[in-house]
């Protein structure tokens, strides 16, 4: 029957033709060891344990309790895409909201785009800004543009207090909202709060009429992500959001390889047409505002995914 045909999964269920592929342990589905490894740098800050490794190919990496957020060999992959898809499906983007990020590196890609006037970058931990100012300085200076407004507070908190229609663009830089045990067990970590419904319907309400959202939303080949995706989605679209899309990230460094951003769009009728985002990436890169990942053809081609994945998330759409 059809229902047997395209399986909607719940958030507990693991897509059937992924078990025997993903599940090589508990909790955890696959390991990343790297290679000729060194600890730089270690804290315990309020919120999360910081640590700076370097390795041999990677380069330096940022660590968050015991999770790789950036390496200096492959962040672009995924703060290009977190950046520029949303930017450039904007027609105009002025005002934009950056919330985490706190290595700098979406900030520094959003600064790139000449129409942004005024940037509001609100991350929890003031530890992790003065760790990437430090170890990673080719991306942590976009502070220094007078058009960034850095602000050290929880990113829920700072949304609710933001007034209706602020922004043109959210991007929402954050770190993982949970990590599952080995045990199975799953602990939610800071960021957590970020992907409520509450807080995804904040968003909306301080986003301007043709506001655009964009959010990580991890690897679609992890299966408690995979039932991430589809409830943060299935939230975005409960808020108002009339047209959300998973588009999809090659970051080696990411368990699986994989990572994701969950788009939504206020009014796609008044998003960027693809002839005009051509242009105005044309124009951006002609003032030595280069890209190495995000061109173009990902605006469109980023949201094709494998069968799988596409009957997973959007069901029967
Ligand atoms: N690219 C990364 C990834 O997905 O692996 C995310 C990078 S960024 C370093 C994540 C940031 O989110 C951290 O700087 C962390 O401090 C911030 N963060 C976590 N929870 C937050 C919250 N509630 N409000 C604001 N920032 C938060």
């Amino acid at each position: 029957d059809a229902a047997a045909a395209s399986p909607i999964i719940t958030y507990d269920d693991v897509p059937a033709n992924r078990i025997g592929e993903l599940e090589t342990s508990i909790g955890f589905y696959q390991a990343i060891e790297l290679a000729e490894n060194s600890l730089l740098f270690s804290k315990q800050s309020k919120y999360q344990d910081i640590e700076v490794h370097k390795s041999k190919f990677y380069g330096k990496i940022l660590v968050l309790d015991g999770v790789i957020q950036v390496t200096e060999r492959d962040a672009d992959s995924y703060n290009e895409m977190m950046a520029h898809i949303p930017m450039f499906q904007h027609p105009n983007p002025k005002r934009v909201l950056i919330v985490g990020g706190g290595d700098g590196y979406v900030l520094k890609e959003v600064l790139k785009h000449h129409s942004v006037e005024h940037v509001d970058h609100v991350d929890l931990d003031e530890d992790v800004i003065h760790t990437c100012e430090e170890y990673f300085p080719q991306w942590g200076d976009a502070w220094k543009d007078p058009r960034a407004f850095l602000h050290i507070c929880d990113g829920a908190q700072f949304v609710r207090d933001a007034a209706d229609g602020t922004y043109d663009v959210i991007i929402q830089d954050s770190s993982d909202p949970f990590v599952v045990g080995e045990d199975g067990t799953m602990t939610t970590l800071p960021s957590a709060a970020l992907y409520e419904e509450d807080h995804i319907c904040q968003l909306h309400r301080i986003l301007k009429p043709n506001g655009i959202l964009n959010i990580q939303g991890e690897s679609f080949n992890v299966p408690t992500s995979l039932g991430g995706i589809i409830s943060w989605r299935r939230n975005m679209e409960a808020c108002g959001f009339k047209r959300t899309r998973y588009g999809s990230i090659m970051t080696s460094s990411y368990p699986t390889g994989q990572i994701g951003l969950l788009l939504g769009e206020k009014e796609p009728s008044l998003s960027a047409d693809y002839a005009s985002v051509s242009r105005r990436y044309r124009e951006m890169i002609s003032n030595e505002k280069k890209t190495t990942y995000y061109h173009p053809p990902l605006q469109k081609g980023c949201f094709e995914l494998p069968l799988w994945a596409h009957e997973n998330i959007y069901g029967s759409e």
